[in-house]
């Protein structure tokens, strides 16, 4: 029968799909919850691990560096290999402030297809890029969207990276970021052992809108240490499987929406 033709083929597809799309669904925050808390980022429940992603870039990163020597606070930055190449100097500042170098992948591309010896091929180059600037291998790898496919996670682990992804975000790539905005979203899905995931560049965001990102930082700094939280890169987090405290409201009373992060639209990492 002619119909059972299709039927055969679209099992095997389907299959294929998901296996290569159903790992992806990680940008999810209900998915991630139920994910190994080592790899949403959960770390040591007195640390928040704070994180920038898509640099570097000459224009806003070293402002990120000033505004991080300032508070006293260190972070990791996920970097894009095909910015590393161009901006070397600005990778070569960020780790001579004390800061930690991950990789982000090559380029901020979306695995719309199954590719994974291009991926393969991609985390190396990256990974290379950033050993050449910064002289140390990178540990963590958080793939762009946060979208981390069966391939992407399989050459993670050829390239020796261990993907992590984050517990809150400050929605800070919009139009309508302000620093007020970031504190308040960061701060309604944050727990103690959390990790942040903010931007120090628009390269994949509305323009300018790392601006806010800087401005919310030096509140959320005060505000995690108030909390008894020691603010430091993905390196100082911990890497035992615990789980965050629950999300707790940090800013003034009234002043931070109470809107857990799964109820934002996901779009980015
Ligand atoms: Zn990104």
């Amino acid at each position: 029968m002619p119909e059972s033709v299709p039927q055969a083929v679209a099992l095997p597809l389907a299959a294929g799909f998901l296996a290569h799309i159903g790992p992806a669904a990680t940008w999810l925050p209900v998915v991630r919850r139920h994910l190994s808390p080592r790899l949403a980022g959960v770390g040591h429940p007195r640390h928040v691990a704070l994180t920038f992603d898509d640099g570097p870039d000459p224009v806003s990163t070293p402002r990120f560096l000033d505004a991080l020597d300032g508070l006293g606070a260190r972070a990791t930055f996920f970097v894009l290999g095909d910015a590393v190449v161009r901006h070397p100097g600005v990778v070569r500042e960020t780790v001579r402030r004390g800061h930690e170098v991950a990789v982000h992948g090559w380029s901020h591309d979306r695995p719309w297809l199954p590719t994974p010896a291009r991926d393969v091929r991609a985390l190396r180059r990256a990974v290379e890029a950033v050993q050449d600037v910064t002289g140390a291998a990178p540990r963590w790898y958080r793939p762009p969207y946060g979208i981390l496919t069966s391939g992407r996670w399989a050459a993670a682990r050829a390239a020796g990276l261990r993907p992590v992804l984050w517990t809150a975000w400050g929605r800070d790539w919009t139009a309508t970021a302000s620093p007020a905005s970031v504190r308040g979203t960061v701060e309604a899905g944050l727990g103690g052992g959390g990790t942040v995931l903010l931007h120090d560049t628009d390269r994949t965001a509305a323009p300018g809108s790392w601006r806010a990102t800087l401005g919310a930082l030096p509140d959320l700094v005060a505000d995690w240490r108030a909390a008894g939280w020691t603010v430091g890169p993905l390196a100082d987090h911990g890497t035992a499987d615990r789980h965050a405290t629950a999300p707790r409201v940090l800013g003034r009373a009234g002043a931070v929406p109470r809107r857990p992060p799964e109820q934002g639209r996901s779009r980015h990492g």
